[in-house]
């Protein structure tokens, strides 16, 4: 049995924390910040950090690998064609690593970084800053057609899975989606109880799958509202869902 929580990192950033309880290991994705992780530890005595998963290269993602490696025997996975701090372990796409017991297999998604990737273990999906909450990450590396096939891949897991992203955008995430389909009942309710949450201060995350695909415009790019909502603004018709996908991140970037 696997624990799941978030230590929250730097304004907006969650570094999720696995524990076993039955080893009293733990492991850590995308620790960009030491601190968090390191105070956890020492509040929990007995415990041993045995591993760290990274996504991608961004520094508040790798930012506290080197730190924590130093204090601890942790063996740091992540992606072969990226330069991460500290890293043991290259992985590439379909790799397959075993983690506190988890047999994890390595999907590659690029888009927002050229390798990055993402941890699939059955119903759990730890994907960095590809698919957010309502969103997506923002292509710096990569291509739309890149994204688009990334985000894709991801969808098609089993849709009782919870997304695990590495950031709490939801709520902005939410506004632009209440932009493209106002029409969506089930982003709109999702907005409303976002922002409540928001209010109360309580993390969105870990979200679902199927959540994602009624209300994240990313992933709903085949949707006739979506398709007509793109044409309207940009005066164009019938795009191929990559080039809906195209103009929707474009627009969202100035949003
Ligand atoms: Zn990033
Ligand atoms: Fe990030």
């Amino acid at each position: 049995m696997i624990q799941i929580t978030a230590l929250p990192a730097f304004t907006d950033n969650y570094i999720w924390l696995l524990q076993d309880h039955s080893t009293q290991r733990c492991a850590v994705v995308d620790p960009g910040d030491a601190a968090p992780v390191q105070a956890w530890l020492a509040a929990h005595p007995g415990w041993v950090l045995s591993d760290i998963l990274i996504t991608h290269h961004h520094h508040d993602h790798v930012g506290g690998v080197e730190r924590l490696k130093k204090a601890t025997d942790a063996t740091v996975y992540g992606p072969a064609s990226e330069s991460i701090p500290g890293r043991d372990v290259a992985l590439k796409d379909h790799d397959r690593i075993s983690v506190l017991g988890w047999e994890f297999d390595v999907i590659q998604v690029p888009g927002h970084t050229l390798g990055h990737i993402a941890f699939y273990h059955q119903g759990h999906l730890f994907c960095g800053d590809t698919l957010f909450a309502a969103g997506c990450g923002r292509l710096f590396e990569g291509t739309p057609e890149q994204m688009h096939h990334s985000l894709s891949r991801l969808a098609a897991l089993p849709a009782d899975t919870l997304v695990y992203c590495t950031h709490e955008y939801t709520l902005s995430n939410l506004k632009f989606a209440a932009a493209v389909e106002p029409g969506n009942p089930d982003t709109a309710a999702r907005l409303e109880k976002v922002t409540a949450q928001r209010e109360a201060g309580i993390m969105t995350l870990p979200s679902t799958l199927a959540l994602e695909k009624l209300t994240n415009p990313f992933l709903r790019v085949d949707e006739t509202s979506v398709k007509e909502k793109v044409d309207e603004r940009n005066g164009t018709q019938n795009r191929a869902p990559s080039a809906v996908f195209a103009a929707l991140r474009a627009w969202k970037d100035k949003f």
